[in-house]
């Protein structure tokens, strides 16, 4: 036999090998959608088409003027901002966050990140992106939720977008207390010198997108973006995956 359809008939040995344990392995552990909780087709990963398809998507990235840039006006300078989706409370769009960030379901970000990345692709604006940097977490935090969520949904993103992922950049050096319970002021005050850039270097010229989870005063985000734009011509774009 010729080592071509060798290959060949191998190669279609071990995609029957492998579709064939995933139907039988589903038969056991049957994978479910963590936005529905219905079972998983063969061709979907994480969550559902339907689930995909319902997502309250904002479209935001292709208005240069939106609910999420105005966040940022004249509070720190921005090139363009947006939301993947929105949420409703109790919504299995917010369970789905939730779960993101507490149930160690690292692969909720990465899909979802990856779905994100597809559609800014279609936005002259986000095509340009060089880099793709999230909001880090404290070491302590990390180390007790086992991943940054934002660095999930900035690693998927970096999948579909082709662009570079740089997560050791940005640091946030105080661990600061929860955000929940404060208002505006307080919530800018807790997060002004909690964070910092190791080195400008890497960012110099460059067009870098921050990306966090979810969006509701942007003090987090503006503090960030602050601490970026130190590095010489460079520009700072918003991305987050949810507005609250
Ligand atoms: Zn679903």
């Amino acid at each position: 036999m010729p080592p071509k359809t060798r290959y060949r008939r191998w190669n279609s040995f071990s995609f029957f090998l492998r579709s064939t344990m995933w139907d039988f392995l589903n038969l056991f552990f049957p994978l479910n959608c963590a936005a529905c909780g219905n079972y998983l087709f063969k061709n979907e990963k994480v969550i559902c088409t339907s689930c995909l398809f319902q997502l309250p998507k904002t479209n935001f990235h292709f208005q240069k003027e939106n609910p999420i840039s105005d966040i940022f006006l004249g509070r720190v300078k921005i090139n363009n901002a947006t939301a993947f989706f929105t949420f409703n409370k109790g919504s299995r769009y917010q369970k789905l966050i939730h779960k993101l960030k507490y149930n160690r379901q690292a692969e909720i970000g990465i899909e979802l990140g990856r779905h994100f990345g597809n559609t800014l692709m279609n936005s002259k604006d986000y095509r340009t992106v060089d880099a793709i940097i999230p909001v880090p977490l404290h070491p302590k935090k990390k180390k007790a939720r086992t991943y940054n969520q934002s660095e999930m949904i900035a690693k998927g993103m970096a999948e579909s977008m082709n662009s570079k992922l740089i997560a050791d950049v940005l640091i946030r050096s105080v661990h600061s207390e929860s955000q929940t319970q404060k208002d505006k002021i307080e919530r800018w005050l807790n997060v002004k010198n909690v964070f910092a850039v190791k080195s400008t270097d890497s960012l110099k010229n460059k067009h870098i997108l921050l990306v966090d989870d979810v969006v509701t005063t942007g003090a987090t985000l503006e503090s960030c973006a602050q601490k970026l734009l130190q590095a010489d011509g460079i520009k700072v774009s918003i991305a987050c995956l949810a507005q609250a």
